[in-house]
């Protein structure tokens, strides 16, 4: 039988099921009866606070590097979620006021935290909720005093199944029996999921209910590729996936070695690889995977999954720890790209019968130059701690390019009237994601210093298809010859008038497209961090065809026949 789930760490792990379920906290609905009772409770929540930090402190101080940051850095926020004075107020408000008994009025403030994060659009934040629920449950066995549960010993090649893995219980895994997990609940960027992947453990989630299904000592194949789960497979499937999993590891291996390879081709030309991030967090996991940059920072997520705009400082803080954590390499910061299908929940978007074709992006920036100001003021005054570029979304014509500049001036003349430092030749540069931009690229070209080719929309846009539909997905082909030839002109155009063109489109990360590009021109590539190790090795591997492939490929006139081709020669 098969169980399929998400995929979240590659890798094949074949081993026995050990199962985990956890307990649920119970209220007691005891209430509470005077003042000393109060300061009593009150005191025990104080304890549990102090005991929980001190926990989490020593976790930190035995926290073994060569596992990654990753876990590192949740085991900080812990201790600043344990710190946080809302719970604490919160917590300590049901004791006084609603006479509940500490272990009910945590359990509420907790339960309520857990949905106030879970309810969140965005899914980075959304999947926070369990960082919540791991300091409640702590909290809740600290008030009882009692002793820590040790991560258990486990029998060599255990998968673990579980309804849900706290970011504690996977940092705390003993990863030298455990060969991979899979969880009912969870997704692509839970912390279990983010562990999972940076200490190499194969790992699958949201497998729902009929997971706990399989039983304990349950023969196991997990493949964190696929997100198959295999239970009690035949021997014969049990030795092809032997085979499977060694392949995997050399090709792993090899992949991971060339961490600090830098991305030449054989031919001797450099290849920047950059990351497309969404904070400061992403931006070092991006240099763990040999990302020399971001080629595109999505400001917008800032803005999402909160209910109200970010002001001036709060952005600056976010882009400068972004600035800090990518260490003198460049970061594209592209200005808010909103509207379309990602909606903010307080901010005012009119009804229309096409929002991808309507008000979004640098359209609302020049509509309300008092969000674009704060937000190039934001940026600017990071630029003193960093290599900041700046780029503007969804450019159709000069005219906008001119008007976006017009405002960064005026931004950079209020900071140098207010005496603040920053990048004054801080570089600007334009997505090209509608096919005008494309088209016009030569004269685009005359106003920045740099484009960046985004795909994702330029593909929607050239062949009318929305991206976001599924019914027609097949027409959403980024092989399309005419994407393909405004892609070309674009990089011809932007050499011709010395502009420097990167692409940080989903096709800069796919893998049967990087000789074909290379054979265009492209020097810069910017996709998710994981992508990264598996084109440089193409890259590395390059030859000298690609400037004959892109002549074979131009000659074609069908997607069909551009696939099958390059699939062939695909390394
Ligand atoms: C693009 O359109 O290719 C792009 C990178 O931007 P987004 O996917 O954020 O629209
Ligand atoms: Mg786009």
């Amino acid at each position: 039988m098969t169980i399929n789930g998400i995929g979240v760490s590659p890798g094949i792990a074949i081993g026995k099921a050990h199962l985990l379920r956890k307990q649920e906290a119970a209220l007691s609905g005891v209430v509470l009866l005077n003042e000393a009772d109060i300061a009593i409770e009150t005191d025990k929540f104080n304890n549990a606070v102090a005991l929980s930090v001190q926990e989490v402190e020593a976790m930190i101080s035995n926290y073994d590097q060569s596992q990654g940051n990753e876990g590192l850095e949740i085991l900080e926020t812990h201790i600043e979620l344990l710190s946080d004075p809302q719970i604490s107020e919160d917590v300590t408000g049901k004791i006084s006021k609603e006479k509940k008994n500490v272990n009910d009025a945590l359990i509420e403030v907790i339960a309520d935290a857990v949905q106030l994060f879970k309810n969140m659009d965005d899914e980075y934040l959304s999947a926070r909720a369990a960082d919540v629920q791991d300091i409640g449950n702590r909290l809740l066995r600290n008030l009882s005093f009692s002793a820590p549960t040790h991560a258990p010993h486990y029998e060599t090649d255990t998968i673990i199944i579980a309804e849900d893995l706290t970011p504690s219980d996977t940092i705390s895994m003993d990863t030298t029996h455990v060969v991979g997990f899979a969880t009912q609940a969870g997704g692509r960027t839970s912390h279990a999921a983010i562990i999972a992947r940076s200490r190499g453990i194969p790992a699958i989630v949201g497998c729902g209910v009929t997971l706990m299904n399989i039983k304990n000592g349950d023969q196991l194949i997990l493949d964190g590729q696929s997100g198959d789960i295999i239970i009690n497979p035949a021997q014969e499937i049990v030795k092809q996936y032997h085979v499977k999993r060694e392949n995997w590891l050399k090709k792993n291996h090899l992949l991971r070695s060339l961490k600090d390879t830098p991305a030449t081709t054989p031919d001797g030309i450099n290849i920047k690889l950059f990351a497309n991030i969404g904070n400061a967090n992403d931006m070092e996991q991006a240099i763990s995977f040999g990302a020399e940059g971001s080629g595109l920072l999505r400001t917008e997520l800032l803005f999402m999954g909160r209910d109200a705009l970010p002001g001036e400082d709060e952005q600056f803080e976010f882009y400068k720890a972004v600035a800090l954590k990518a260490k003198g390499k460049p970061v594209i910061v592209r200005t808010l790209d909103i509207g379309g299908d990602k909606q903010l929940p307080y901010f005012n978007f009119p009804t229309e019968q096409n929002p991808f074709l309507g008000y979004r992006a640098i359209r609302i920036c020049l509509d309300r130059p008092d969000i674009f100001i704060t937000q190039l003021k934001a940026i600017l005054r990071a630029s003193a701690f960093g290599q900041l570029k700046i780029m503007f979304p969804m450019i159709s014509n000069i005219q906008e390019v001119r008007a976006a500049k017009v405002i960064l001036q005026q931004a950079k003349d209020e900071l140098t009237k207010a005496g603040i430092t920053f990048d004054k030749n801080i570089p600007v540069g334009i997505m090209i994601e509608i096919p005008s931009a494309a088209i016009t690229a030569d004269l685009l070209a005359k106003e920045v210093d740099f484009f960046s080719i985004g795909t994702n929309d330029l593909c929607q846009y050239t062949l009318a298809v929305d991206r976001m539909n599924e019914q027609i997905k097949d027409l959403y082909d980024p092989y399309n010859p005419g994407v393909l030839r405004l892609i070309a002109y674009v990089i011809e155009q932007g050499h011709k008038n010395n502009v420097e063109v990167g692409m940080c489109g989903e096709l800069a990360s796919d893998s049967k497209a990087t000789l074909l590009l290379l054979g265009m021109g492209l020097t810069e590539f910017s996709m998710s961090a994981t992508a990264i190790p598996e084109i440089k090795n193409i890259i590395i591997n390059s030859l000298l065809v690609a400037k004959e492939i892109h002549q074979r490929v131009m000659e074609m006139d069908s997607s069909a026949l551009i696939t099958a081709y390059l699939q062939e020669i695909t390394l």
